[in-house]
């Protein structure tokens, strides 16, 4: 039997089974004892994060004073870190062409009962055209998993067609990839294509859970599947993304699990995850929610979203329009930094809405509003909408991106840059309405910023509207 090590190669390793329940169990017995969890928040106030036995104490403690103690602290730690800015992308799915047998996934092979559909590269350019007409200026590319549908070389052929076009004032500047476990091979072909952060969500840690929700396919596989992230940052990938898919499993557990996770890159690769998604289980072609009796409530999933924030504070955390703009609200202020917008889950959808085409999609969206309204929404929130890519485009990743972030220095970058692409987006794309709100924003904004940043803002926007220069 494998036994814990944060640094093992092996999945059985760094998540491992025996670890995870001793940390619950600690969890379980002192939990309610207010002093620990007083002490534990005390080191959370120095915004270096949490071990997850620690988490683990503050998430079982169902005190509601200590809740909202873990909320402020949440906040506090959102701005110190990223300040008020919400970086925007939207998916892509290219293929909804499946072998595995994902339970919970409409996708899985024997689901007979939604149309398959491949994007050909005509149709990928369409997408992107009219993606980037809504402003979008970063995507997350999904896809099945189909060794002779969609190869690797369908994913690059279709990386390049995106970063190759060129539509009136810009183009896509970052391609995030969600897409299956593959070869450290692979994950060199993916970085040489220049994407931006690999994602991989874990769906669950529970190795039991996981075979029994993996029946078959290459997914089945518990170890290649967890130890994937390894084989991307071996390859050189240096952004990669975690995540749950919350309502498969104990969410206790979950957490924990995906807490050494990040520790185990962190120790390994000198580098934690860049994001963190917190996907939860949405109605789709043949699941039925109430089929999963680890569901999480609404409540729990806000705690989560604030114990990642304070337990992980320089990762990013994603939310996806699996949710309602209520829980949207919430969860930007407790820690989300990343939100999608306008989003499709369907195969074609931003240029087709055939039956076809919708009877594609992978899931059931809760945030249905366009990546227009989404905008003016943050905005009246208080919010920087950021469509900024620059730490990207300036080789801004990895370990040196982590060592800005824990330094709480990325805020001085991403102000400013954050207001360059949201002034690109009120000229180019945004409603009026949306324009206006943005101009108050704008102006409410610069002025809090250092002269010499102002001063560097205001040329670098002329500079881009004459053309000379691009917003990134
Ligand atoms: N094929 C890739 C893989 O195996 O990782 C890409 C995954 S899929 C396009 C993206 C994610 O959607 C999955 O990892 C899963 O967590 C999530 N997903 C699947 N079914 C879902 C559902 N019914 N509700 C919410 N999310 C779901």
């Amino acid at each position: 039997m494998e036994h814990f090590d944060i640094k093992s190669d092996k999945a059985a390793g760094f998540i491992n089974q025996q670890e995870i329940i001793r940390i619950l169990s600690y969890a379980k017995e002192h939990c309610l004892e207010k002093n620990l969890a007083l002490e534990i928040l005390k080191k959370a106030e120095q915004m270096q994060g949490l071990s997850a036995e620690e988490t683990a104490v503050l998430l079982l403690n169902q005190d509601e004073q200590l809740t909202d103690q873990i909320f402020t602290l949440a906040t506090k730690i959102k701005n110190a870190y990223y300040g008020n800015r919400v970086v925007l992308f939207a998916p892509l799915y290219l293929s909804n062409y499946c072998v595995n047998g994902c339970t919970y996934c409409p996708y899985h092979a024997s689901n007979h009962n939604i149309p398959r559909l491949k994007m050909s590269q005509e149709q990928i350019k369409a997408e992107v055209i009219a993606l980037q007409d809504m402003g979008h200026k970063r995507l997350a590319l999904e896809a099945g998993e189909h060794p002779l549908y969609n190869p690797l070389s369908y994913i690059l052929e279709s990386i390049e067609t995106i970063y190759s076009i060129h539509h009136q004032s810009g183009s896509i500047r970052r391609v995030n990839v969600n897409i299956a476990a593959t070869t450290v091979e692979n994950y060199k072909l993916l970085q040489a294509a220049k994407i931006g952060t690999y994602i991989l969500f874990q769906e669950t840690y529970n190795q039991k859970q996981y075979e029994k929700l993996h029946p078959h396919g290459p997914k089945a596989n518990y170890a290649y599947h967890t130890e994937a992230m390894d084989r991307a940052m071996s390859a050189g990938i240096e952004d990669v993304g975690l995540g749950v898919l919350f309502g498969l499993h104990n969410y206790a557990y979950e957490l924990v699990a995906l807490l050494l996770h990040a520790k185990h890159l962190e120790t390994k690769f000198g580098a934690g995850p860049h994001t963190i998604s917190v996907p939860r289980l949405r109605p789709a072609d043949g699941i039925n929610v109430q089929n999963f009796p680890d569901a999480l409530p609404d409540d729990l999933f806000l705690k989560i979203v604030a114990l990642l924030r304070i337990a992980v504070p320089y990762t990013g955390i994603i939310m996806s329009t699996r949710e309602t703009e209520t829980i949207r609200k919430k969860s930007l202020k407790l820690g989300v930094s990343q939100i999608s917008g306008g989003s499709k889950t369907s195969v074609g959808g931003y240029t087709a809405n055939d039956e076809q085409t919708e009877e594609s999609a992978q899931f059931e969206t809760a945030d249905n509003r366009s990546l227009d309204e989404i905008v003016g929404w943050l905005m009246q929130l208080g919010y920087i909408p950021s469509f900024c890519t620059a730490c990207y485009g300036k080789g801004r990743q990895g370990i040196d991106f982590m060592k800005i972030c824990k330094e709480q220095q990325i805020h001085n970058f991403c102000a400013p840059n954050a207001l360059l692409t949201l002034e690109e987006y009120l000229q180019n794309y945004a409603s009026s309405k949306t324009r206006y709100i943005g101009s108050m924003l704008f102006n409410a904004e610069t002025s809090k910023l250092p002269e010499v940043q102002k001063k560097i803002l205001f040329s670098r926007i002329k500079d881009a509207k004459n053309g000379s220069v691009k917003f990134f």
